[in-house]
């Protein structure tokens, strides 16, 4: 993503960053920080290669092909512009970097926020001098995703191993951030207009483990660093919250009557990977030797409109055709409601790399293509009960070629849309009813009200 420019000029031209933020919403919470920071030194951001005295490339390491892109990406920064500083994920792996593009000024890596301020510093000096009234930068920070809806980065880190994941290695253990701080943050964000949290980080349900759940103060009064805590402070600001990254611990179970009150949003993303007992040892995850299928009946039986989305990944090491066959099984209990799936790919520095059982690519893709006929009948048929329904729309675009929304169901980017006809005009961030008319595998269709 390349990041749109704030046209905000001094007297002085002050030095102009290019930046380009590539990955998860967690690399892109960590560009919003870096642009805070330069913006609040005097910097401008500009979309543009041409003409900027530096440009910052915000990579992901995640998989090969992200790699691949990031590479690409830098390539593309040095051609246009010559002075390119690398950060993100990739910056772990410095010599993989200065192997293909030695010329690159500085390489960091994720979180390190000074050090590529200072690399900035080093490449395009800021100005001395700055006019505080004319170089404003929002209370709420520089944000890159629309108005009406923000990433609130909870912890970084993570304390898993699992076996296909090097994000420890790269943003090491879990440090959840103080609980007074994230609440004032998504305060300020809906201050500013935002409409829906999107809470995020590796792993959402271990929030403040690290910090053995200690209290801090939230506009005077305790409260603890602890996912249920946090959610019902945010559920006082009046706007959606949506949970990303909740891996199914005992706890989580306290979260659910706020969802069936309707303080949040009914809607947990669990990244399950597999169902297979014996996959999921070889993939080290966290918290499956709870009994999963059931605790989701007791969700819905206590929150009948809870959304489970969840990804998975096929073809793992070791991954039998019986193995395959219960994760479709569990898929038929499960009744998800939105699934991603992955073929396995090996990630370099992964310990996975290591377990016999590779599982041939064709077959991989076989079990893949499977997978998601399979699914996609169920979230299909999930969808079809939402016909007739009246439901809340948060509206993302309003445009002559159509409305489009999201319900409660769908976070963007990830989840599918609702389409909406309208006899009133309406705006981007505004939140509707509308009566659900129709529904295909993906999407909804509706009237507003
Ligand atoms: S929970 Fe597992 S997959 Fe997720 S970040 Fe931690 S180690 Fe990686």
């Amino acid at each position: 993503m390349k990041i749109p420019a704030n046209s905000t000029q001094s007297k002085k031209p002050a030095p102009k960053v290019g930046f380009v933020s590539l990955g998860c919403p967690k690399a892109l919470v960590d560009s919003e920080r870096i642009l805070t920071q330069l913006r609040t030194e005097g910097y401008q951001i500009t979309p543009k290669y041409d003409g900027a005295d530096v440009v910052v490339v915000n990579t992901c390491g995640f998989i090969d092909s992200a790699k691949a892109e990031s590479l690409e990406a830098i390539g593309e920064a040095l051609a246009e512009n010559g002075k390119v500083i690398v950060t993100g994920c990739m910056g772990v792996d410095e010599s993989a970097i200065r192997d293909v593009h030695p010329s690159v000024l500085a390489v960091t890596g994720p979180q390190q926020y000074e050090q590529v301020v200072r690399a900035v510093h080093d490449a395009a000096p800021p100005k001395t001098t700055h006019d505080p009234y004319i170089d404003l930068v929002p209370p709420q920070g520089i944000k890159l995703t629309p108005r009406h809806y923000a990433y609130l980065k909870i912890s970084e880190g993570c304390n898993h191993r699992c076996s296909f994941c090097i994000i420890p290695s790269m943003r090491g253990d879990l440090v959840s951030r103080p609980v007074g701080d994230v609440l004032s943050e998504a305060e300020r964000l809906v201050k500013a207009g935002v409409k829906e949290l999107l809470v995020i980080s590796q792993d959402t349900s271990a929030y403040g483990v690290d910090v053995k759940y200690r209290s801090g103060f939230w506009n005077g009064r305790p409260v603890k660093t602890r996912m249920s805590e946090l959610c019902a402070a945010l559920s006082e600001l009046g706007v959606w919250t949506r949970l990303h990254y909740v891996y199914p611990y005992p706890h989580v179970d306290e979260v659910i009557p706020l969802m069936a009150q309707g303080k949040i949003l009914p809607y947990l993303d669990i990244p399950f990977q597999h169902a297979s007992p014996k996959v999921l040892k070889a993939m080290k995850r966290p918290a499956f030797e709870d009994k999963t299928l059931a605790r989701i009946q007791r969700w819905r039986q206590e929150c009948p409109d809870l959304t489970l989305r969840s990804t998975f990944i096929v073809g793992f090491p070791g991954e039998t055709e019986e193995d395959f066959q219960y994760l479709l099984d569990w898929m038929s209990e499960a009744q998800l409601d939105r699934v991603g799936c992955f073929q396995y790919s090996p990630v370099q520095g992964a310990p996975a790399n290591a377990l016999d059982g590779a599982v041939p690519d064709e077959v991989k893709q076989e079990r893949w293509e499977r997978f998601m006929e399979h699914q996609q009948q169920i979230s299909a048929a999930r969808l079809q009960t939402r016909i007739g329904r009246e439901i809340d729309v948060l509206i993302d675009e309003a445009t002559d070629e159509g409305i489009v929304g999201r319900s409660s169901a769908d976070a963007p980017e990830i989840d599918g849309n609702v389409y909406v006809k309208s006899q009133r005009p309406v705006s981007p961030g505004s939140l509707i009813r509308v009566r659900v008319t129709d529904a295909d595998e993906y999407d909804l269709y509706g009237d507003a009200i």
